[in-house]
Parts: C-alpha cells; structure tokens; sequence
C-alpha cells in the first residue's frame, strides 16, 4: 500500500483558493487553526450567537453564517456532525455552492449512505484525519501530525486528488502519513473500530472490569487506577512500539496472564458480535438506526448518555484526577477555547 508524505504533495496548488470551515467544532477548530498557520486562506461559517461562533472569532477568523461561509469560498469543508449535515446542506451550502467549487469531508458517512447528493459540477473529495480533532491540533503545535486517509468521489476539476493531498498536509497528516481510500471503505472501517474497538470496545471493557473488582468487594479507588488509569499507561506503549512493545516491559507474570487470560475476556463469541456489528454497517442498518433517532429528537441517545454520566467510575475518577495536578496542566481539550 503507498502512504504519502510531504514531499509527494504540492502546496502551491492552494494558493489563491479561499477555504470556508464550517462548523469550527472538535474537528473545524483544528483545521482551521493548522491550515491558516500553513499559510492558507481560512474563513470560518458557524451558527450566529453560539459559543463556537465567539471561539473562532477570538481566535481571529473572519466568521459568518454557513451560507455565506460557502458563498465566498472555494473550498467548502463540512465539518458538522454528520447528523446535521443533511439538513444544512441542502438549505445553506447547495444553494451558496460556486460553479465548480471543491466540497470536503473528514468522514464519509453523509455521501456514502446517500444524505448529501452534490451538483455534478461539485468536486467531492475526503481527508479524514485518524485521531480526535483535538490531537489534531495539538500533534501539529508539536510540530507532528495525525495520519490522515484521503478520498476522492467526484473529480470534475480533474486535480481533486492533487487538492485533497495539499489540504492534508497542510492539516499536518503529509508528517504522518496519508492513504488513499474510498468513502465506502473509510466509512465503513471507521464506523466499526468507533463501534468494536475504539470508543464502544475499549470503555465497556474498563467498565466490565471495573465492575467485576467493586462487585466482589475492592474499593472503587484500586478498581479506577487498576482497570481506567493504567489503560493509558499501557496503550501508550503499544502506540510506540506495538503489542510486542508493551508485552517486552509488563513482567513475565503479567504477560502470561494475558496471553492465557486475554482470550477468553475476547472470545469467539466477542468477534461472532463484531462481525454482526460490521454487517449492520454494511447495510446500512446502522445508519438508518442514528438518522432516525435524530429525527426523533435522540430520545435513547440523551438516556444513555444520562446512564453513562452517572455511572461511579465517573464520580471516582473526577476526585482521583483532582489530585494528579499535571494531568490538568497540560489539557488537549480546554473548553473556553476548543
Ligand atoms: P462537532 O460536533 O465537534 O462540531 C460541529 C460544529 O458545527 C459545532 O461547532 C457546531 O456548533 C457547528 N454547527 C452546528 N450547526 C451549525 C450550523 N447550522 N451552521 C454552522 N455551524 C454549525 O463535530 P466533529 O468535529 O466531531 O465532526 C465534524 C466532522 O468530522 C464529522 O463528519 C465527523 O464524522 C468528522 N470527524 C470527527 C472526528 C472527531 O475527532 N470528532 C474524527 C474524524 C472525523 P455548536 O456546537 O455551537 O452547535
Ligand atoms: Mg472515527
């Protein structure tokens, strides 16, 4: 598989574009603060009056409605949440789009199961980095990047590609690494490791376990360090060096007990689920479930949410923090301002 990098992109090929971020959210915030300091023509479309509306001003964008955003941009980069993007699209950017303009995306899902059709003179194309839009920002301060996938859908213009290549870098994914993918295939993927792995996997994992050591009598305190703190402490070795990594610096008698142990937390049983879970992906069940909840209101999404907030671990991980002082003094989330 070829992964680009800096060197096979062309950043001039943005020079006189002006680039409109709508929705200046976890993502919109990022890019619209990497891209201007790579030297690129940023303009910010938010919801009059809101919070993030203030936030991209004070952090000196120009910033108007959606509408208006998309009518002076070449480049109109949608970065809402995907369950509003429909609706948006079709009342303030189809109508504000230019005869040819480009129309991004960091996540294929609204193209893909068909909520957004472009105009067939749009170019369409994706850069969806592989991290939260706050490590966006915070890998590119540091002088790093996010890796991010890039995807082309519609190519009237003919150097799409050469467009998605240049925004990428300019985010900081081209120090990374960037992979060209399809809107299905990124959709679909990222869909199931949010699902399976990385935001549903993971935390009902820490909970489970968490729950097993209270239930049986340990206190809440030993179960949060145990079964939440010690998660990072891990996976940041698994980050630097992979699985074999981390298994080379935990003792031999923690290593023993995960390769026997390991697999029977994650059975045949825990893949035959996940593999349901892709399928319902792949047929698009699962979009038609999130779509339809919206246009409910979110009546199960607020209640669980609700349940999730209120659940002990939450409680004694907020006291617990409160005494780990660095672990505040260097937040990549900062509510005032991202
Ligand atoms: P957020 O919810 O963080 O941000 C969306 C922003 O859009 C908010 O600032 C919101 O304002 C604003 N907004 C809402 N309605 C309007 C409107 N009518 N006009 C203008 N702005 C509006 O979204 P994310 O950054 O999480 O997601 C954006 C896209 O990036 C999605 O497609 C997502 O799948 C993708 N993505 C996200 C990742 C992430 O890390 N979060 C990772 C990779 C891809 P307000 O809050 O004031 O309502
Ligand atoms: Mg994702």
């Amino acid at each position: 598989m070829q992964i680009y990098y800096e060197k096979d992109s062309n950043p001039a090929i943005l020079k006189g574009k002006k680039i409109a971020i709508i929705g200046y959210g976890s993502q919109g915030h990022a890019h619209a603060n990497n891209l201007k300091e790579s030297g690129v023509d940023v303009i910010v479309g938010e919801l009059p009056g809101s919070d993030n509306y203030k936030k991209a001003e004070t952090a000196g964008f120009t910033v108007t409605d959606a509408g208006t955003a998309t009518a002076n941009a070449d480049i109109i980069v949608i970065l809402l949440p995907d369950e509003l993007q429909g609706g948006i699209y079709r009342e303030a950017i189809a109508p504000n789009l230019k005869q040819g303009a480009y129309l991004m995306f960091a996540h294929g899902f609204n193209i893909h199961y068909g909520q957004i059709v472009p105009r067939s003179d749009v170019n369409v194309f994706m850069v969806a980095p592989k991290g939260p839009g706050h490590l966006v920002r915070h890998e590119y301060q540091k002088g790093g990047g996010v890796p991010a996938l890039i995807a082309i859908h519609h190519d009237p213009a003919g150097n799409t590609k050469e467009i998605a290549m240049a925004y990428a870098c300019a985010i900081g994914a081209g120090r990374a690494g960037i992979i060209q993918t399809s809107f299905k295939e990124e959709t679909e993927t990222d869909l199931f490791g949010e699902q399976a792995v990385l935001c549903g996997g993971i935390t009902a994992l820490i909970q489970a376990g968490y729950e097993t050591l209270v239930e049986a009598g340990y206190s809440p305190e030993m179960a949060y360090f145990e079964c939440l703190h010690e998660t990072k402490l891990i996976v940041d070795l698994i980050y630097e060096g992979g699985i074999a990594n981390m298994r080379y610096s935990v003792s031999n008698t923690a290593e023993y007990g995960d390769l026997t142990r390991g697999p029977r937390v994650i059975t045949e049983d825990t893949k035959d689920e996940m593999r349901q879970i892709l399928t319902e992906i792949q047929n698009g069940e699962f979009a038609r479930e999130w779509m339809l909840e919206n246009q409910a209101n979110k009546p199960v999404f607020n209640a669980l949410r609700r349940q999730a907030a209120d659940h002990p671990i939450e409680e004694v991980g907020a006291r617990l923090r409160s005494m780990m002082a660095w672990i505040g003094n260097s937040k990549i989330v900062d509510k005032t301002k991202n």
